[in-house]
């Protein structure tokens, strides 16, 4: 932890891939796709490319969708 001023100038921003909403990197979850599974990157040190959610169970609930839409938009192709 840095300990310098609390009112930082300028803090890393991201955009949560659910709701779009743009947060500060301390509001948000860092996860990696491998495969199809999700990992989440608590430590930061994961060097994959990472997606960003809203700490908060909206968001976290609605990933499992984001996920199919992601694979889905890979393959083309609808199974129903
Ligand atoms: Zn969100």
């Amino acid at each position: 932890m840095v300990n310098k001023n609390s009112r930082a100038l300028h803090q890393p921003q991201r955009t949560c891939v659910i709701c779009r909403s743009v947060k500060s990197k301390q509001e948000l979850i860092r996860f990696i796709r491998i495969a199809d599974q999700v990992i989440y990157d608590l430590s930061g040190k994961i060097n994959q490319r990472g997606y960003y959610v809203c700490n908060d169970n909206n968001c976290l609930q609605k990933l499992p969708v984001w996920q199919r839409k992601k694979r889905g938009k890979q393959v083309g192709k609808k199974s129903i």
